[in-house]
Formats: C-alpha cells, structure tokens, sequence
C-alpha cells in the first residue's frame, strides 16, 4: 500500500535519480533511498551519497530487477505509481528496460499504471517511435522466457496483439511552476496515451494550464510562433498575448490546428519536511485557482495535500476526483 493518496501502491523497477529541475530540490526519494542503501537493498547500492544535507544522489541509476515482475504477482486489481523513486526516462535508463517495464504493464490488464516524469521530452519521442509497439511486444516474450524473471510469473500465451496505447496505463508530467507547465505540458499532449495527467506538487507557484504556448508543431501540423492554447480542452481556439507601450496585456484569438488532445486529470499540492517551499496561504490560493481552471474545463482535479502537511481546507478536500477511466470498484 501506498501513503500517496492518489494511487494505491508504488512499483519502482528503477532505483536512483538526479536532479531535473526545481520540483526535485527537496526530493524525498533521495533521501529515502539514502536509507535504503544503508539497509543493503541492492538495487539502491552507490546511488546516494552522505552530505550536510543528508543523504544526496551519486547520479548512479540501477535497474531493480527483482522489482521488474512484481505488478504480474498482484492478482487484485490496483492502480499503480510507476517509480515512486525515480523517473523512467532518465537519460541513463536503457529503451530495453523500459520497453520491459512497459511489457509488464501490458501483461497486467487488471491494474492502471500511473507514470510520472520529469523528462518528458524523452517520453514523447520513445512513444512515438517506429517500432516502438513491436519492441515491447518482443519484451513480453522476453519475459515469459528468461530465467532472469525466475520463478516465471508469466506463463500463459501471449495475446495476439495488445491495444495501442495501452489502456491501462496513465501518462503524467510534473508541473511544479509555470515554466515545467509551459516545456513539459506540450510534450505530453504530443505522446499517445490513453489519459494524460499533470501533477503540480510541490506547487511553487500559480500555473495557468488555459495559456500554454503552442508547440511548434501540432499534431503534425506546423503552427507560427507566440501562441498559445488551453491545455484543458481540445479544440482549435489559440490567443496571442500582446502589449501595448503603457503595458496594457491584449489577447487575440483565433482557430488554429485542430489538437486531438487535452489534460485528463491535475494533481496539486503543496511542499513538505525540512525546507519546505511556500506558506499555507500561497499554496492554496495556487491550489484553489487550479481547481477553478479545471471545472470550467469540466476536467478532474485533484488536490494531494497542503503546504507542511496542514489539513486541506473542505472546499479542496471535497474537489477531489478522479478522471472518468478510473476503475469502477474505486
Ligand atoms: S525526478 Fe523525481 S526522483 Fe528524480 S530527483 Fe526529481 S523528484 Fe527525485
């Protein structure tokens, strides 16, 4: 079981990180696995080190290979965060174990995957890759017959095909600020996915998911630059931000390429432990205004937890909500 309390439990096929942009400051996985390493886990050997701070990345990322087949051991079905304690598409985790952890959550129908990264560039191009659906396939094949996966949890037949994107799987982009918002948010509306989530923790900042600024490159259509859309509908309505010389803010609008894709889903919260970010008042007023953004988008919102751990006041407790493929016993 997990604490998180968005998800039900936690599945880390991959152990170590580094440091990515602000949101990993305070990393609590770093610190976690520091203990972890102490313990003699091996996956998590030489990926930490001891400084005045505590314990901090060495930038060493390992594979956790007993982890890798655990989700295919859980018969009940749960819904999952993928990497807990680091990020998939880190740059030193190879395609072939990726294409392995995605093989696994395709042989796990009963459970929704939930994956959250940081590099999300790195997302978008290994998903959208020639012969990505091919390579994973093989990787189920690969483990219902290597001995690396002893004792085999896999022994039935392969299905025939698998349904592309998998359905059963979430893909997520942290938005600590409104510059993560801005780079990472077009990148995963770029990947295919069945639902498309953002987490906005720890909340650093207000973020305003209705002015993204236009990809260069929309669903293979090129659009011109200083654009912008709303991340939380699909459609084809774009603005244009302008400033006259007394500073007075103008927006022009206009259809631009049609986008197939939106936000499904936003998590928010705030900054906790030891040199947390932020006051209570701050968090929730940037909390607050992402849940506003959202209803008017009709889009699920989820508020994790307050600055320093303080209670949630009711009205961001009661507008917790999942998006509408949640499993239904939930
Ligand atoms: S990406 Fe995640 S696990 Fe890695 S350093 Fe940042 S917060 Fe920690």
């Amino acid at each position: 079981m997990s604490n998180i309390e968005w998800t039900e439990e936690t599945w880390n096929p991959v152990a170590g990180c580094s440091l990515a942009s602000p949101g990993c400051t305070n990393c609590y996985a770093m610190k976690m696995a520091g203990r972890l390493e102490a313990m003699g886990v091996p996956a998590y050997q030489g990926t930490t080190k001891k400084s005045k701070a505590g314990f901090v990345w060495t930038g060493l990322v390992n594979t956790a290979v007993t982890a890798l087949t655990k989700p295919i051991r859980w018969k009940k079905p749960r819904q999952i965060f993928v990497n807990s304690m680091s990020d998939l598409f880190h740059p030193d985790v190879t395609e072939e174990w990726i294409d392995r952890v995605f093989a696994v959550m395709a042989l796990c129908p009963q459970h929704t995957f939930q994956l959250l990264t940081k590099r999300s560039a790195r997302m978008r191009d290994y998903l959208n890759q020639a012969g990505r659906y091919e390579a994973i396939y093989n990787a189920m094949g690969w483990l219902g017959r290597n001995s690396y996966t002893e004792p085999y949890p896999y022994r039935k037949a392969l299905p025939n095909g698998m349904e592309w994107p998998l359905p059963n799987v979430w893909m997520g982009v942290s938005t600590e600020d409104q510059q993560r918002a801005d780079e990472r948010i077009p990148d995963l509306l770029a990947t295919p996915a069945a639902v498309r989530f953002i987490s906005a923790e720890p909340l650093l900042g207000p973020v305003d998911l209705t002015a993204i600024p236009a990809p260069d490159e929309v669903d293979g259509k090129t659009f011109e630059e200083g654009w912008s859309f709303n991340s939380l509908d699909t459609g084809d309505y774009y603005s244009q931000r302008s400033e006259n010389t007394f500073g007075d803010v103008f927006y022009s609008g206009g259809n631009g390429p049609d986008r197939e894709h939106a936000l499904d889903w936003v998590i928010a919260g705030g900054e906790s432990g030891p040199g947390a970010r932020g006051s209570t008042d701050e968090v929730e007023a940037n909390m607050r205004s992402l849940r506003d953004q959202c209803a008017a988008a009709n889009v699920a919102f989820f508020g994790k937890q307050n600055f320093a751990k303080k209670k949630l006041p009711a009205d961001l407790i009661n507008a917790r909500a999942y998006p509408a493929t949640k499993r239904a016993e939930n």
